[in-house]
């Protein structure tokens, strides 16, 4: 079976560490069909440039297409590299989401929440005395109108926030209260053609979960949904690849038999055997 790993962070993401020629070859050296390179782009802070916490993107991310497309053409033959991006936040500085768009071209853009608008990334908050509830209805509320953004491939983490409430107060919260704003992001998904990802960095910390889990990802199947990509978030070389199996065992216990992979934001799918 064909082993494709569809979210990665080269040294062009301020919090990772490999060059994208190490990730290849960590993704060759596992046996891997496809790698799409996808580093951080958080539009709303690329208009900050140098004084960026994140780096500057305008730099970053040519480099990021740059080294992508050098990669390209090294293994051309030995693996398939997507040239990806990771886009945070598109809907809140549209200036941003169109500059993140332009600086080349991409065959996979996926799109992410890290942080509620105008409040800090979840990695960083303190949950002692929040309302988790709360705080995660504004968090699906502000998913489901990024799922109804246009220019993007995939839905990345669905249920980030769970990462760090589950480290921050030892417990797990109980996503049945926001079921129905789940199943209308499912809803959009499906209707503008758009893939779930299952993001399986969960599986080696804390949660002992991919993002979303089984359950989740079932739902999205039962409600139509028929693409979903697989991502290790592998933030190193030594992760590239690492419980693609594990996602793509999600993947068929919630009734998939392939999933995707894209070309010039085209899905080409790869079958589960
Ligand atoms: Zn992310
Ligand atoms: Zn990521």
């Amino acid at each position: 079976m064909k082993i494709c790993d569809l979210h990665t962070h080269s040294n062009n993401s301020f919090d990772a560490k490999s060059s994208v020629d190490d990730i290849c070859r960590a993704a060759i050296e596992r046996g891997l069909y496809a790698v799409a390179i996808t580093d951080h782009c958080e539009a709303p802070f690329i208009r900050f440039g140098d004084d960026c916490e994140f780096g500057c993107f305008d730099r970053l991310i040519p480099q990021s297409i740059a080294d992508t497309a050098a990669a390209r053409e090294k293994y051309a033959g030995q693996l398939r590299v997507i040239r990806g991006l990771e886009l945070g936040e598109p809907l809140d500085e549209p200036d941003g989401t169109a500059r993140a768009l332009s600086y080349g071209e991409y065959d996979f853009v996926l799109a992410s929440v890290h942080n509620i608008r105008n409040m800090q990334d979840f990695y960083y908050m303190n949950y002692s005395g929040v309302d988790i509830d709360g705080l995660l209805a504004l968090y699906f509320a502000e998913l489901e109108q990024v799922a109804a953004f246009p220019h993007f491939d995939s839905l990345s983490h669905l249920t980030y926030p769970l990462r760090y409430i589950f480290k921050g107060t030892g417990k797990m919260p109980d996503l049945s209260v926001h079921s129905d704003s789940i199943d209308r992001i499912f809803k959009i998904l499906i209707e503008n053609n758009k893939a779930l990802e299952i993001n399986v960095q969960g599986l080696f910390r804390e949660l002992k979960t991919t993002l979303p889990s089984l359950p989740l990802v079932r739902r999205y199947r039962e409600l139509g949904g028929r693409l979903i990509t697989i991502g290790t978030d592998a933030h190193s070389a030594d992760m590239v690849g690492v419980g693609i199996k594990e996602g793509i065992e999600v993947a068929k216990a919630a009734g998939f038999d392939s999933y995707a992979i894209y070309e010039d934001h085209e899905p080409v799918m790869i079958e589960i055997e």
